[in-house]
């Protein structure tokens, strides 16, 4: 089974040995070599697979297990998530978006920020694409708003998790769709151009 067809909410807790793959992000958040900045609440880590030029993860210092365990007194630890979003929009020169997968593949919450340009040798599987350009990715606003609303995030059904997946490839910043990720992957350099940065081979 791959990282990403393996829920976090599958994996027994009790059994799990403190070294396992899903724990990486909580060892990553004590690493000052992956640490960009903390906050009161939370701290901002580099994504160790990067999916476009900037990628970060935001995390929470409290033990939360993912967007599932949140409830109502919660409110607060995301609007400060939306500080950090804000900030780091304010930093960077690339456009980038906020947002929490669907069904979280690492444990201890997570947001990512990421930018749309996705460029990245890390970027390698339609998967890949699909849990960031499709409604498998839960906007950060629209999570807030869920959470304000219900006081809990609703779980995704395995039937549209699976379609998500499965759906077509399509450029994110225009109508192109091309036949494969080398295609994809090719066509997506021709956007990130206009920005007039440095661009590193594409494996
Ligand atoms: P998710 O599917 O939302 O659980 O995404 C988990 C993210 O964590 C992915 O973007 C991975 O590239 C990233 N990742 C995996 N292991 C680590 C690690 N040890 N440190 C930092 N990021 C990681």
């Amino acid at each position: 089974m791959s990282k990403r067809s393996a829920p976090i909410a599958s994996v027994n807790m009790h059994s799990k040995k403190s070294n396992h793959w899903s724990l990486g992000l909580v060892e990553s958040m004590k690493d000052p070599e992956c640490i960009v900045k903390k906050t009161k609440q939370a701290v901002v880590i580099k994504d160790k697979y990067p999916k476009a030029k900037i990628h970060y993860l935001v995390l929470p210092n409290e033990d939360i297990n993912s967007i599932f365990k949140l409830d109502k007194s919660h409110i607060g630890l995301l609007e400060e998530f939306g500080d950090v979003y804000n900030e780091i929009q304010n930093e960077v020169e690339l456009p980038v978006k906020a947002g929490f997968h669907a069904v979280p593949s690492m444990q201890r919450l997570h947001m990512h920020i990421i930018s749309t340009d996705m460029v990245s040798p890390s970027l390698k599987t339609k998967i890949h694409w699909n849990s960031f350009t499709t409604e498998f990715f839960k906007p950060y606003a629209e999570v807030l708003e869920e959470l304000k609303k219900n006081g809990c995030i609703n779980k995704m059904s395995p039937e549209l998790h699976k379609s998500l997946m499965a759906t077509e490839l399509k450029c994110n910043q225009c109508s192109y769709k091309p036949k494969n990720m080398p295609q994809l992957k090719e066509h997506l350099l021709s956007h990130i151009m206009k920005y007039r940065l440095p661009v590193r081979p594409v494996k």
